[in-house]
């Protein structure tokens, strides 16, 4: 029998999954980024990987392995492959499938045991929320990361910058030379705290960052950071250098909420304005999902929708009508927002759901909308 795996995201499977105790599930990451999965590279690694998985089982598991690796492989040959990374979760239980579509390549993982193998997908989760934050002025840097409501790392470093005034009776030419050695040691000052924010991105990544700290140093590291960091800061935080830990924290959670809502609006916006490669309303983001033309399906929490599945080509169908495809009649369902989402994630399309006044302005064109691929 070929069990549908029931497509979830990252959240969610950390809350089915955690805690779980079975005889024997079996966890899976698999890097499906483009060319992993045009060269099919993914096959060869995975079954590698289940070779190597299955010579450190004891006996009795064998052959459920055996059977859990190839449902896997069977799921993975027969559905889309959009996301950049993917981790299966089953046992033998009959609802125990779950697929997870990842942000980032996972390092991949084909492993057995009573418990799922959770790491790589509470570090995805991690990621998805991280942020950073950067205080700043011409000889100190404080840099923190901020995961769950919580300071994750924290680290700072001074650099001796001599004082603005040079003391002593110095001519003129001397006070020049000096400015010029001050600027000099200000300008490696910010390089330093640059070069620390990249090393911090590196091993902790962050999708988004917060900058604070004395004006003149901040415009000046602002002005030396390379476009990929300067492209992520969200916002300016109005903090001292000798704010304490729990100040810098408020401070950063505070500006991370007003700039999640601002993404969500620009979002809503965008989609609203779009003349090309968009849909909104349900029909259109329906038909959208089901020709797999979805890239990114943006959704109102409170939207919802009464709809169907079609008795004969299993087409999502909204309303009552008739299916657009084979005119088969559809059979209606009670959860029909879920299963366009589940639809949309199984073909690898990202989905982003927004609150609040974003919400509002969405629910006005039919609450749910999409940037197609073509
Ligand atoms: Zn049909």
């Amino acid at each position: 029998m070929h069990r549908i795996p029931e497509h979830v995201s990252v959240k969610s499977a950390l809350a089915k999954l955690i805690g779980v105790d079975s005889r024997g599930v079996l966890s899976v990451y698999l890097n499906t980024s483009p060319d992993r999965v045009a060269g099919e590279a993914w096959r060869i690694s995975y079954k590698n990987q289940c070779r190597d998985a299955r010579c450190g089982l004891p006996e009795p598991s064998v052959a459920a392995f055996d059977r859990a690796a190839a449902e896997v492989l069977e799921t993975l040959e027969t559905s889309s492959l959009g996301a950049p990374g993917r981790a299966l979760f089953l046992s033998e239980e009959p609802e125990f499938f779950y697929s997870v579509s990842l942000p980032s390549p996972p390092k991949e993982v084909v492993a057995w045991g009573t418990a799922p193998r959770l790491e790589a997908l509470q570090r995805a989760a991690d990621d998805f929320e991280r942020f950073g934050v950067v205080l700043l002025d011409k000889e100190r840097a404080r840099l923190f990361t901020v995961v769950g409501a919580k300071i994750e790392v924290s680290h700072s470093f001074e650099d001796d910058v001599p004082g603005k005034q040079a003391t002593g009776g110095w001519a003129a030419l001397a006070q020049s030379r000096y400015a010029r050695h001050r600027e000099e040691r200000v300008r490696r000052h910010v390089a330093r705290a640059i070069a620390a924010l990249e090393t911090l991105n590196a091993s902790r990544p962050f999708r988004r960052w917060f900058l604070g700290g004395s004006p003149e140093a901040v415009a000046r590291f602002q002005n030396d950071l390379p476009p990929d960091l300067r492209e992520t800061v969200r916002g300016e935080l109005h903090l001292e250098l000798f704010a304490s830990d729990a100040d810098v924290l408020g401070a950063a959670l505070a500006a991370s909420e007003t700039a999640e809502r601002e993404f969500e609006h620009t979002k809503v916006d965008n989609l609203l304005e779009s003349t090309s490669r968009s849909t909104l309303g349900v029909d259109l983001t329906v038909e959208a999902t089901e020709d797999r033309r979805v890239g990114e399906l943006v959704v109102a929490d409170s939207f919802d929708s009464p709809g169907g599945v079609c008795r004969t080509c299993d087409r999502l169908v909204p309303a009552r009508r008739q299916c657009p495809l084979c005119g088969g009649e559809p059979d209606l369902v009670p959860d029909f927002r879920q299963r366009l989402l589940d639809r949309a994630l199984r073909l690898g399309a990202a989905v982003e759901i927004v609150s609040g006044a974003a919400a509002d302005k969405l629910m006005e064109h039919g609450g749910v909308g999409s940037w197609t691929r073509f």
